[in-house]
């Protein structure tokens, strides 16, 4: 079991993997990283990689070596060490003929209904162009209590958002134990998880303080994460060079195996919405190639309800008033009620911006009532 069948692959590199002792990138194991993505690539595989390490880097940069840093610190070492984080991964994938990108994310980003269309539509065209989006959490200008704080949960998110099939993070383990393997030798090592039971929860332990954030519990956190996405996600040893070809060669590591398929994760979490923000009433055309699996154009638009803004989760309505389905709205409700009824060639000189064609993109939309 490692890649078979995978489409879209989150990767994430531990701070540890990254980053020597001394703050320096470690090139060589980057560079054995690179050609792995670019193996996977050459197959076909979209690659979406988050690197952790900024702070790791610009501690030193900064001339605070290893003391515990204040946040305002972190802040100014993240911000420091990001551009030579990025950098390192820039050249890396350009030495293989492959064009880097950074995103920088905050949770609302990537976890608000509201504004996560953005960074899917951004990473989407990035992967299109075959470009691989390098992305960390946007360390210097997130607060304590609204950050993501680890990568690990940040990959996961990054996964479902980009509605990924596989999530790897590598980490200095090899996978789950059933106990601290390096407090406990009659510790056993679990290849397969499909049920995050309270069981397989204990085995974490306590989170570890320290130098890494992410510890096995915040690492079970983010399969949680990945599970409920559609995701299957691995904990893999990245102490070796080339982690993922080790992975396909039959390496030691713990997969989670989800139950259903990023697609129909997503559309149950669009369903989900305790209280949509609004409606669309749409003609019965509209019903009909919504039915087919197209999705909701301005044309098929007789009517808006409520006010909602762009990304809000809204529902669609037949003109009886029936809810035939819901999803996450493309545009704010004052705007489609200037482009309802038009062509989506007439956006841009209706709005004055150029939007998406689709009102409610078919990725976007769970259909029936919900
Ligand atoms: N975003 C942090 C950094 O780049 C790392 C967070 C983590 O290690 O999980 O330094």
């Amino acid at each position: 079991m490692s890649f078979e069948n995978v489409k879209r692959l989150v990767v994430k590199t531990g701070s540890a993997l990254m980053v020597d002792a001394e703050g320096g990138v470690r090139a060589d194991w980057l560079a054995g990283l690179a050609d792995d993505v670019a193996m996977l690539k050459a197959r076909g595989l979209d690659v979406i990689v988050v690197t952790s390490g900024a702070v790791a880097i610009g501690r030193w940069k900064l001339g605070y070596g290893t003391r515990v840093l204040k946040i305002e610190e972190k802040q100014a070492a993240a911000a420091t060490g990001q551009v030579w984080l990025a950098h390192a991964w820039l050249e890396a994938l350009a030495a293989r003929g492959i064009v880097g990108a950074q995103l920088l994310l905050t949770p609302d980003d990537t976890e608000s209904r509201r504004r996560h269309l953005n960074a899917r539509a951004t990473v989407a065209t990035l992967l299109e162009t075959g470009a691989v989006p390098i992305i960390n959490e946007n360390d210097t200008v997130a607060t304590e209590e609204l950050r993501f704080g680890d990568n690990d949960r940040l990959a996961a998110r990054v996964a479902q958002m980009a509605s990924a099939d596989a999530l790897v993070l590598l980490s200095d383990i090899d996978g789950l134990y059933t106990a601290d393997p390096h407090r406990d030798p009659a510790a056993r090592h679990l290849p397969q998880v499909t049920d995050l039971t309270p069981e397989i929860l204990a085995m974490a332990g306590e989170a570890r303080p320290g130098y890494s954030s992410g510890g096995m519990v915040t690492k079970l956190g983010a399969a949680r994460i990945a599970l409920g996405a559609g995701c299957r996600m691995a904990i893999a040893s990245g102490k070796r060079m080339r982690p993922l070809q080790a992975l396909e060669q039959g390496a030691r590591c713990t997969w989670f195996m989800p139950q259903g398929s990023p697609a129909s994760a997503r559309k149950r979490w669009i369903a989900g919405t305790v209280e949509p923000a609004g409606a669309v009433v749409i003609d019965d055309g509209a019903v009909r190639a919504l039915g087919q699996g197209k999705s909701l154009l301005p044309a098929g638009v007789v009517g808006v309800e409520g006010s909602f803004e762009r990304g809000d989760a809204i529902r669609v309505r037949d003109k009886a008033g029936r809810e035939v389905a819901r999803g996450l709205s493309a545009y704010a409700a004052a705007d489609i009620a200037r482009i309802q009824g038009r062509r989506s060639s007439d956006i841009e000189e209706l709005l004055g911006y150029r939007g998406r064609d689709e009102i409610i993109h078919r990725d976007d939309l769970a259909m029936g009532p919900v």
